[in-house]
């Protein structure tokens, strides 16, 4: 290209012109994305993700949207399971961006109903969460700066982001109000669980009020029975269905819940499942891997168990019974956060320190466990 006949008259002058606006327009362009691009800030819950962390990503960057942080964008760390597909459709609101890896994106991230690195999407380093929100114990999370961090006991981090929007007096529409309604149903187990507070039920109360949910419980009811429909979905499925890792004072294992309306529906799928539980236990080379069978009906769970002998060990000190046919049964436990992990912690703690079971650690020892 002549750069001369630009200044001068002639019948290149217009074409030449046009040229360098179009490359000078491109390349404004290709800034304006990549800038972009680094700037969107990832708002995402754990892996294997439930409606709470599903539901916490959608309404909590729609919320930062509406303060004006334009980059936020919600995602998600795994496949949805059928109970949040129920929900997002029913709502109409779009399934969120899936993002199993980090390398090389989420140069941004607000973690939401997690605190728990290990329990993040791969390749998110510490120093990218510029913010937490989340209702689980507070375990293994070092910054370093300052960060919005806010944790509280509530029964579903969607509530916390419920109240976000009363305080920053932000209207809440039909969609994300029946997210959220449904999120707290989700976690709280229809208010079964002892995880659930009086807030919760203010909240659910208020926002079906907003959603246009006449009864709220028959539509928990009916998410349920969508979320429990076992039938199609292979045993591999079931058990990777919900699962969290933790690391129990250097016993590595996985926990997992797999929710019925009836425990009949699932004994005839016992053994598979404890085929690929094993499996698991040997791909990722754990020391135990826990499966909660909870019937949310008669609010009991069998505690499926498969690991080496120390771990059953620790395992039996934990739910103070003997582990029979692969498993304790417990009434009235259905919360993994209290009622699984916290005796779990507490047995492995005392059997190490007593030094019965101490032994060299071979793997990386994870920040501590987790719910
Ligand atoms: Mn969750
Ligand atoms: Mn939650």
């Amino acid at each position: 290209m002549n750069i001369k006949s630009i200044f001068q008259p002639g019948a290149d002058t217009v074409k030449s012109r046009f040229t360098i606006t179009l490359v000078v327009t491109v390349v404004l362009h290709l800034f304006a994305i990549l800038s972009f691009a680094e700037d969107k800030i990832i708002v995402i819950g754990h892996k294997s993700p439930d409606t709470d962390a599903v539901v916490s990503a959608i309404t909590y960057a729609n919320l930062k949207k509406v303060l004006d942080v334009k980059e936020a964008s919600p995602a998600v760390a795994g496949n949805l399971n059928n109970e949040t597909r129920f929900v997002l459709d029913y709502f109409k609101v779009p399934y969120p961006e899936l993002i199993t890896d980090c390398q090389n994106q989420c140069k941004k991230a607000i973690l939401v109903d997690l605190n728990d690195m290990t329990q993040a999407v791969d390749n998110l380093p510490m120093e990218n969460v510029v913010e937490v929100i989340d209702h689980h114990r507070i375990s293994g999370l070092t910054t370093g700066k300052a960060i919005f961090f806010l944790n509280e006991p509530v029964g579903a981090t969607a509530g916390i982001i419920a109240n976000l929007y009363e305080q920053n007096r932000i209207a809440l529409g039909r969609e994300m109000a029946g997210l959220m309604m449904s999120a707290i149903l989700s976690d709280t187990v229809l208010f079964k669980s002892p995880t659930t507070t009086p807030r919760d039920k203010a909240a659910v109360v208020k926002l079906a009020g907003i959603a246009g949910i006449d009864d709220p419980m028959k539509f928990g009811m009916e998410m349920f029975r969508v979320k429990s429909n076992i039938a199609g979905r292979s045993a591999r499925e079931l058990v990777a269905g919900d699962i969290k890792t933790f690391n129990f004072n250097g016993t590595k294992a996985v926990i997992g819940q797999i929710e019925v309306m009836d425990m009949n529906d699932i004994a005839p799928r016992r053994a598979a499942i404890l085929e690929e539980m094993n499996k698991m236990k040997e791909s990722e080379k754990l020391d135990m891997v826990v499966m909660m069978l909870t019937d949310v009906m008669k609010e009991a769970s069998d505690l499926l168990f498969v690991g080496n002998a120390a771990s059953a060990h620790g395992f039996e000190k934990a739910f103070d019974g003997k582990i029979i046919n692969n498993s304790i049964y417990r009434e009235k436990i259905l919360s993994r956060k209290l009622q699984v992990v916290p005796p779990l912690d507490a047995a492995f703690k005392k059997l190490n320190c007593h030094g019965r079971l101490f032994r060299l650690r071979k793997t990386p020892v994870f920040t501590g466990a987790s719910s």
